[in-house]
């Protein structure tokens, strides 16, 4: 019998107590509830709201604007700290910062922020481990901890937001990241740019769920994260509901639901294989829903919001990357309103696993392009610090 480890999503390992309320878990008429519920005033709300989307301002000392009596009061009840930095990585001459934070449970997460001549884009964490153990992904492999509240979340993209804003990108980062292995080891831990390295202030245009978690999985609280991301300053940070991208193992109701939430977001569809034997043990969500259904959810999606559904597929060496599965693959696309993304799969510690080399890349390349879908390349972003897709594993450097 196959085990089905995935049927019900799983209960979080240890029980914690939830994480504290924060601005950011409430709609502006939550807000201003819970600013009339202290005996303030309510436009306060707006205040706060004003500073921390806004301003992308998340010290209570420095919203002077509000008296300090008012403030220390808001500030207990509103803006606790959530996330406490516990290391910062860069690489890529400073245009990729991994972050890691200690939640007020001691769980660990880490976000990454990339950025790009035309962008900037952080990738955020929805749950403090991952309960999906795809076997390739570092992630997966500890299990999940527990679900990120909406605030622990947006807080992520709050902070990335507001260093881009301070200028901590460089002006022009590097193209085509590709590192070679003669490039490895050089990123520079645990540095933050000096004030020779220090762009000018950036605007975060995106967010990717693509850090550690299954955000299907904690779907409440990401699509709170994703309200909050994208209402108009000062209600939320303002950000294009068509550069939030929600990326998933393929749980197919929450699927179905996302269609109708009448959101512009990209949809990131985990695929890695085109046929259920093969799927069944890179994903093992699939054994529930298998690639026909999987697949004619991510078509739902892409019917109800004309967004192309990407279609993400890690490319393993003598596992997934024969031009037979390039084929299939192509056949299954074909015609419809997706794109392909093909990583180079990042080995995790210990992994019997590694990258398909560059020719056997291009060949599967030229046969879904032959096919009409699609293709490009994910570059290698973040890989000297443990940061690219896949590799975020906080618990293994928990200090
Ligand atoms: N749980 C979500 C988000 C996870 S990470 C999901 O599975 O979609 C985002 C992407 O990185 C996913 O496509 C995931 O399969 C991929 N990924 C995970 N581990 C990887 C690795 N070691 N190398 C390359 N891609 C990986």
């Amino acid at each position: 019998m196959t085990t089905l480890p995935l049927l019900d999503l799983p209960a979080p390992r240890r029980r914690s107590a939830r994480p504290p309320q924060h601005l950011a878990d409430l709609d502006p008429a939550g807000r201003r509830a819970a600013v009339a519920a202290l005996g303030e005033k309510d436009f306060r709300a707006g205040q706060l709201a004003t500073h921390y989307f806004g301003r992308l301002v998340r010290d209570p000392a420095a919203m002077t604007d509000i008296p300090a009596a008012a403030r220390d009061r808001l500030a207990a009840a509103l803006l606790p700290r959530l996330l406490s930095p516990v290391r910062e990585q860069t690489c890529d001459g400073g245009a990729t910062r991994k972050t890691l934070w200690r939640l007020h449970d001691g769980a660990l997460v880490e976000s990454v922020l990339m950025g790009y001549p035309d962008r900037a884009t952080v990738c955020v964490s929805s749950q403090a481990g991952c309960g999906m153990a795809c076997p390739f992904c570092a992630t997966g492999q500890a299990g999940l901890t527990r679900n990120l509240s909406t605030a622990e979340i947006v807080d992520q993209v709050v902070w990335f937001a507001g260093l881009a804003a301070r200028g901590a990108l460089p002006d022009s980062p590097p193209r085509g990241l590709a590192l070679g292995p003669d490039q490895q080891g050089s990123a520079r831990r645990g540095l933050a740019l000096g004030p020779d390295q220090q762009g000018s202030a950036r605007r975060l245009s995106h967010v990717v769920f693509m850090g550690m978690g299954e955000p299907l999985a904690n779907y409440a609280r990401v699509i709170d994260a994703v309200r909050r991301l994208t209402d108009p300053a000062p209600d939320g940070l303002g950000l294009s509901q068509r550069h939030i991208t929600v990326s998933t193992v393929g749980l197919v109701p929450a699927m179905h639901r996302l269609a109708g939430e009448n959101l512009a977001m990209t949809l990131a569809l985990s695929l890695h294989a085109p046929d259920d034997e093969l799927r069944d043990e890179l994903v093992p969500v699939n054994q529930r829903w298998q690639v026909d259904e999987v697949l004619d959810a991510a078509w739902t999606y892409a019917a109800r919001t004309g967004r192309r559904v990407s279609i993400e597929y890690a490319m393993i060496r003598d596992v997934n990357d024969q031009p037979w599965r390039a084929d299939l693959l192509g056949r299954l696309l074909a015609g419809r309103l997706a794109h392909v993304n093909l990583i180079p799969l990042n080995p995790t510690p210990g992994s019997r696993w590694d990258a398909s080399p560059k020719p056997v890349e291009r060949e599967f390349v030229r046969r879904l392009r032959a096919a009409g879908v699609p293709t490009t390349v994910r570059d290698t972003r973040g890989r000297e610090i443990d940061g690219a897709c896949g590799q975020l594993a906080a618990a293994e450097v928990a200090q």
